[in-house]
Order: structure tokens, then C-alpha cells, then sequence
């Protein structure tokens, strides 16, 4: 059976007239605008802020098409990642009737808009190392399970599946298979963008906000078949990357060389921070990471948390994560913060054994 994009797609949306806007209508150059309603005049701020961005992103697209090795007309750009992911839900996933698959512990987003969208959960836990567990997810899937959410690297478990598992799913499942790639940057295994030309099942997103530094601006990745590309674009609001978003983005993507140096160091503190916490007597566990964060199993890891909020510090408690007991999730800093991070447990550790 080979895989046929008009299947899935929601009938009302497969209709849907998208909504022509201006910039739609007229895309060309002109002396004078006044098809959109703007404010004529200017704006408070830089003046060409009166005027509405390109719905399509164009310059955006073709400076990405050349980072990441693939054509335009397969890269979508929403208002963070997180706007990807409804939309996904929403152009594909009938309410009240469709369901996906997610493999917990895993990002909490896929859970949340799908009870927006009023889709049905199938839960596919990890497996004890971490790893994805197929049989489960194919007793699963049904003819109305719509979406596979496979987060590698996994957030919070911080690992990356293996290449071999996630190739099996994307082989067998018969509808799309979305790989959250918010944190490949900081990872061993390589992109699965590359990988578009065989699966036309599989959409691969990737952020801003972790490694790019960006997490403010707000701007999320969707790289997909055309056809997918396509019915994200009739979905999504005409002017969903603001022209602030656009211009900043594209000076952002001049700096490649920063923001590699900026990797690089991220990771290289990620083995190092690793490394002392290992030592801690009371951490049971540091995860192997391939994200800009750890996972640690620590003891009374709820009360370490407490305290560490008493210094001042904030990490993610996880210990009411299934799978993920007893454990911290605790985002790289910059090194001083590492430090001040490791001596706060140190006192804690101090604290708790003299008591
Ligand atoms: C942080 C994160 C994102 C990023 O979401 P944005 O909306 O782009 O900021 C996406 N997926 C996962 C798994 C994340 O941890």
C-alpha cells in the first residue's frame, strides 16, 4: 500500500478555500499601497513596521534552503514549533474521531494540543533504556491513528532513539511520522532531513529557540513533502512570523559561525557538568545526553529541588515523570551558573549528611 497524502487529510481542510490576503493578491512592486488597510503614515517605531510581513517568509526560506540542504518549497515557518504541532493536529486529525501516538516521557506539547483539538492519546511508554518500543506502537496503530510524535533527541529523557527504530516506524506506519528535532544541534546523530526524499510520510521539525538562541523571537521549522508543506500554509494564519521575527532571523542566520562556537562550548560544558555530578555521591544517575540538558537521578531529588530554589536556582523537577523517578532535568548554563549549580548541591549534600 503506498503512502497517499489525500487520505489523511481532513476532508473540511482538503475543501478549505485559504484566505487570500493583500500581500496574496499583489506580491509585486508598486509606488503606492493601499490595498491592505495599513496605516499610511508610519509607525512609532522603524518605519516600514506599518506595513504587513510576507505571509511566505521567502528570504527566510531560501537562507535556510542553503543551511540545511533542501528546496524552499519544503520548509514551513510557524510561531515557534509549537504552532507546527497544532497545526499538524489540526489539518490532519479529525476531532473527536482521529487519534496519534506519543512515547512518553516525552515534551508535554503533543499531549496538550491534542486535548485542544479534541484527539484521542495512544501512549506508547519507553522502553527501560530509553528506547522507542515498536511492538507497542504497532499494537497501537490503528486506521484513525493520523500522527507517530517521536521527540530525538528526547526531552526529558535527554537520548537520541535509535536511527534503525525510528526508519522501522516511518517504514511500517501509514500515516505521518513527526521527528521533533528541537534539540539535533547539541546531538551525535544527524538530522533526518536528508531523509525526506524517501519517506513522504515523515515531517521533521526543528526550533530557534534552543541552539539558535532564539527562544524569544519565536520561529519553528516544519521540513516535509511539498504536498504536506502546502496544507500547513492553507492552514495557517496569513501573517503568522511577524516582520520583526523576519528581519532578526535573517541576521541571526548570517552568524552559522557563532552559533556553532556556541554548540560546541554548550556540549563541551554538558560532559564536563555530567561529569561532576557523577561524582556527587548521592546522584544515582547522570543520562547520557544529547541535548543541551541532563537528566539526573538523584535521591530525594523533590527536596533537592526545594533547596536549590532557596539559592536561587531553578531546575525541572521530574520526579512525577513515569519512567522518570527520582529525576532533575537540568539545563546547561553558562559555566559560572554550572558552578554555582554544583556547590548549592554541595551544600545541600553537606546539609542532608551532618543532619
Ligand atoms: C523546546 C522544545 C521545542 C521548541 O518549541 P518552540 O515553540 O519552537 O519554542 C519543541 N520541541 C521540543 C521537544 C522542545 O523541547
Amino acid at each position: 500500500m503506498s503512502f497517499n497524502i489525500d487520505n489523511l487529510v481532513r476532508e473540511n481542510i482538503k475543501k478549505l478555500v485559504p484566505y487570500s490576503s493583500a500581500r496574496d493578491e499583489f506580491s509585486g512592486d508598486a509606488k503606492v499601497f493601499l490595498d491592505a488597510n495599513e496605516n499610511s503614515l508610519g509607525s512609532p517605531l522603524t518605519k516600514w513596521y506599518n506595513r504587513y510581513p510576507d505571509p511566505h517568509q521567502q528570504q527566510i526560506k531560501q537562507v535556510l534552503s542553503t543551511i540545511k540542504g533542501i528546496a524552499p518549497e519544503h520548509i514551513f515557518l510557524g510561531n515557534g514549533s509549537d504552532e507546527c504541532i497544532d497545526l499538524l493536529f489540526r489539518s490532519f486529525c479529525n476531532p473527536g474521531k482521529d487519534n496519534v501516538i506519543i512515547c512518553p516521557p516525552t515534551y508535554g506539547m503533543y499531549e496538550v494540543s491534542a486535548n485542544i483539538n479534541d484527539i484521542a492519546i495512544r501512549k506508547a511508554p519507553l522502553l527501560e533504556n530509553f528506547e522507542l518500543d515498536l511492538i507497542h506502537i504497532e499494537q497501537l496503530a490503528d486506521a484513525n491513528t493520523k500522527l507517530i510524535w517521536i521527540c530525538s533527541p528526547n526531552n526529558p529523557t535527554g537520548n537520541s532513539f535509535n536511527r534503525a527504530d525510528i526508519e522501522m516506524v516511518l517504514n511500517n506506519f501509514k500515516g505521518i511520522v513527526v521527528i521533533d528535532e528541537a534539540y539535533i544541534n547539541f546531538a551525535r546523530q544527524k538530522t533526518f532531513i536528508q531523509e525526506l526524499v524517501d519517506y513522504p510520510n515523515l515531517v521533521v521539525l526543528q526550533t530557534f529557540s534552543k541552539a539558535w538562541g532564539l527562544a524569544g523571537l519565536r520561529l519553528g521549522m516544519a521540513f516535509a513533502s511539498a504536498a504536506i508543506i502546502e496544507i500547513l500554509n492553507k492552514v495557517k494564519p496569513p501573517y503568522n512570523i511577524n516582520q520583526a521575527t523576519q528581519e532578526l532571523a535573517l541576521k541571526a542566520l548570517e552568524e552559522v559561525g557563532q552559533v556553532n562556537d556556541m554548540i560546541t562550548e554548550l556540549v563541551d560544558m554538558r560532559i564536563a557538568l555530567a561529569e561532576v555530578l557523577s561524582t556527587i555521591p548521592t546522584v544515582e544517575k547522570v543520562f547520557p545526553s544529547d541535548a543541551n540538558f541532563l537528566l539526573v537521578k538523584i535521591k530525594d531529588a523533590r527536596k533537592l529541588y526545594d533547596f536549590l530554589l532557596t539559592k536561587g536556582i531553578v531546575v525541572r523537577d521530574r520526579s512525577n515523570v513515569k519512567l522518570c523517578e527520582e529525576c532533575l532535568r537540568i539545563t546547561i548554563g553558562t559555566e559560572q551558573e554550572n558552578t554555582d549549580l554544583v556547590d548549592a548541591i554541595a551544600q545541600w549534600l553537606n546539609i542532608t549528611t551532618s543532619a
